[in-house]
């Protein structure tokens, strides 16, 4: 499973408890992330992470870039959407590959929690860690 984690300034912290809590499972996933939260994983939760350029940058382009062309299985993308952002033309533009590629793509805590749990149990791990 390649997957790809993208969380906006506001939403860093429940990235990186969503990943605290799934990381057994994220541990047998290839990930790649944006600039910025790739740091956090690989710092606080020790997570093997691929750091691309941060998503203003061009990271969300680089993810959707690699999508395009079979690399990216799942994206998690918690957007933050009370706040615009520079790089909205990116965002979208990712989100419609997602779209386009028919990639499962999940926007918020509730719908990455349920993707990851279908994931965890169809590969016999254990669904989540309490933290
Ligand atoms: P970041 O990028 O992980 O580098 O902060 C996320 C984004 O804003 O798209």
């Amino acid at each position: 499973m390649n997957l790809a984690l993208i969380a906006h300034d506001a939403k860093k912290n429940d990235m990186l408890q969503l990943a605290a809590e799934f990381r057994p499972y994220l541990q047998t996933c290839t990930l790649m992330a944006t600039g910025t939260t790739g740091g956090r994983l690989q710092r606080e939760l020790g997570l093997e992470v691929e750091c691309l350029l941060s998503g203003p940058l061009g990271g969300d382009l680089q993810i959707g870039a690699r999508l395009a062309i079979g690399q990216v299985d799942a994206v998690i993308f918690l957007r933050d959407p009370m706040t615009s952002q520079p790089h909205e033309p990116d965002i979208n533009a990712l989100v419609r590959a997602c779209d386009v590629h028919n990639v499962a793509c999940a926007t918020n805590v509730a719908g990455a929690r349920l993707m990851l749990t279908g994931w965890a149990d169809l590969a016999g791990l254990v669904t989540h860690q309490a933290i």
